[in-house]
């Protein structure tokens, strides 16, 4: 894997005399496999020296565009980019999704007549645009991981892995903590994660705008310190660190001075190799032995919408500002915000179902107290982001701040950098798997539920029959029997599992009834819809399900006959046509209770 910098400038370009050496453009990298995949990381002034060299090498016409986000220094040279304007070849743009706004809008924008000649529609070139969320996607032989960064913009970092080497393009970053800005300190929570996902890559490019000595003054700008970027990389055991979104402020005899300086510090010693990034320098990363990212990571391409759209927070603060300011900003993702004392959260997130808690730091252990109870909560606890607000970082080691939470927002903060973290809490993969809708008629499907007089009844030898023959005839360890209630699934009948009950939002069976068809999913793992399924990334560890819809003689679908194994399986329409026979025998004992009411 080659890399090449055309652009290490942060925030704006800054030509002249005195940065001549390490260059002016903003950033711009440019990565090639050795077998020839082209992918360029972000799009600021720098694209433009790159698109001419890549029209005067004349190939390839097709590469891949990765933007960290869309501040102007990282999408400006998009317009002035050659190579998008000729017919033939192919880009594909990727970026973070946006909530109320595409990319390919975003991107529009800065083309609008006002500001450019040309428009987006204009480009020549077949122009594909890819939507990211955190998550894994491969772009030909290069295994890309995204995680969202720390900045007042939906920002997403890329770990590319090709040809056994691993680069890791963390632009633009600003440490979750305050405090290790300095470079000293422990790594923990979201900062810990940040260097997981640096974990042994060979080399890092890393956001390195300010010194520690200046960061008091830049804290919420989104940017990282050298001695943060330093920190991180020697903690996460990378090989090189390439500093780079330089300061316009710092000359290249400023560079210069800043690298001796962390040399002489000792950086050197027993950590990576570091350098300032500077145009035209090139990087040829070879084989070398590397931990991997976690291959549990979801696939960044999947939609989200369904994580966000419709869902609550609980707010569990009492300063008449935070509670003000933050439900404005969840107002704006059409997130509804349930107010409450610390104390009360948790009995607010059983009853709500929330996408998201915020607790307020009261300077004892009242958030923690809350946290942990939180946490406890059966079906919901484990997943839920929880986050605590706090006045000073300060707070954060006396209220005890652990793993619990799932972050810190400390104060003071821009409501464009709350806005982008609460963003990224839910839209992570805390629940990206898709609930079943309702049905149109769930009204008289729950009455018809209901009139069946089963809820909650003991077992009986005239459904488990079913069911053992189901999972004898198909082989599969678990068979059920499910009825469904407005917000739970129950299993009448219950082959092979020791859970009797599931909620609606995390079941399978949810969408057969939805859908009124027989569902089969070969395997949960490779399906969108729910590969981050509790049941499928814990226990029972679902891989395969067939449900058969239970349609009563009045039209209404009460329930599912439904098989789960822990493997994939392949499922024909030989297997669907005895699900629907079996669904009968099922359909015939559940007409019998109904006569029976
Ligand atoms: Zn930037
Ligand atoms: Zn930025």
């Amino acid at each position: 894997m080659r890399v090449r910098f055309f652009g290490t400038r942060g925030s704006i370009a800054t030509p002249g005399p005195h940065t001549l050496r390490y260059g002016g453009n903003t950033s711009c990298t440019e990565v090639q496999s050795s077998a020839g995949t082209l992918v360029i990381l972000d799009m600021g002034t720098g694209a433009t020296v790159l698109g001419r060299e890549l029209m005067a090498r004349g190939e390839p016409s097709r590469g891949h565009i990765l933007i960290s986000h869309t501040h102007w220094d990282h999408i400006q040279g998009i317009p002035f980019f050659a190579p998008l304007f000729v017919p033939g070849f192919e880009w594909d743009i990727y970026g973070p999704r946006g909530l109320h706004q595409g990319l390919r809008q975003t991107l529009a924008g800065q083309m609008q007549s006002t500001y450019f000649p040309v428009t987006l529609e204009q480009l020549g070139a077949t122009i594909r645009y890819r939507e990211l969320v955190e998550g894994r996607l491969r772009i030909g032989d290069i295994e890309v991981t995204c995680r969202y960064l720390n900045h007042p913009a939906l920002t997403l970092g890329y770990r590319l892995e090709a040809d056994g080497a691993a680069l890791v393009y963390a632009c633009d970053h600003e440490p979750h903590s305050h405090a290790l800005a300095t470079g000293v300190g422990d790594f923990l929570g979201e900062d810990r994660r940040h260097a997981e996902f640096l974990a042994g890559a060979d080399l890092v490019v890393h956001d390195a705008q300010y010194r520690a000595s200046e960061y008091p003054q830049k804290i919420g700008w989104g940017h990282s310190t050298i001695e943060y970027a330093c920190a991180v990389a020697r903690l996460a055991k990378v090989g090189q660190l390439a500093l780079t979104h330089h300061d316009p402020m710092r000359d290249d005899a400023a560079i210069d001075a800043l690298v001796d300086s962390l040399r002489s510090e000792g950086f050197r010693l027993a950590g990576p190799h570091i350098f300032a990034a500077a145009e035209g320098h090139e990087v040829e990363l070879s084989r070398r032995p590397f931990v991997a990212v976690a291959k549990s990571w979801l696939s960044a391409e999947a939609p989200p919408g369904t994580a966000l759209a419709g869902r609550s927070a609980v707010l569990a603060m009492t300063t008449p500002s935070r509670i003000a300011e933050l439900s404005d900003l969840l107002r704006d993702d059409e997130v509804h915000a349930h107010v409450c004392a610390v104390e009360d959260a948790p009995a607010l997130a059983e009853r709500e179902k929330p996408m998201l808690v915020l607790l307020e730091a009261t300077g004892d252990d009242r958030a923690t107290q809350a946290c942990r109870a939180v946490r406890r909560l059966r079906d919901i606890g484990d997943g839920l982001p929880i986050v605590v607000v706090m006045s000073s970082e300060h707070h954060a080691r006396a209220d005890g701040v652990d793993d619990g939470f799932t972050d810190v927002l400390v104060e003071p903060y821009s409501p464009n950098y709350a806005r982008a973290r609460i963003r990224a809490w839910p839209m992570r993969a805390a629940c990206r798997w898709v609930r079943p809708p309702e049905p149109n008629d769930e009204d008289r499907r729950l009455a018809a539920t209901r009139s069946l007089g089963l809820w909650k009844t003991p077992p009986e030898e005239r459904f488990d029959r079913v069911v053992r023959v189901a999972a004898a005839a198909f082989d599969v360890p678990i068979a059920l029997i499910a009825l469904m209630e407005r917000d739970r699934e129950w299993f009448k009948s219950c082959y092979g599992l020791e859970i009797r009950e599931v909620l609606r939002d995390d079941s399978f069976c949810g969408h057969a009834i939805f859908e009124r068809q027989p569902l089969v999913v070969s395997d949960a793992l490779l399906d969108e819809r729910f590969a981050d399924n509790p049941y499928v990334t814990g226990f029972p560890g679902v891989r395969f399900y067939a449900g058969h819809p239970l349609i009563l003689s009045n039209g209404c679908c009460v329930g599912t006959l439904c098989i789960l194994d822990v493997r994939p399986r392949h499922f024909d329409n030989v297997g669907i046509s005895l699900l629907r026979d079996l669904s009968q025998f099922a359909i015939a004992e559940l007409e019998r209770s109904k006569a029976e009411q």
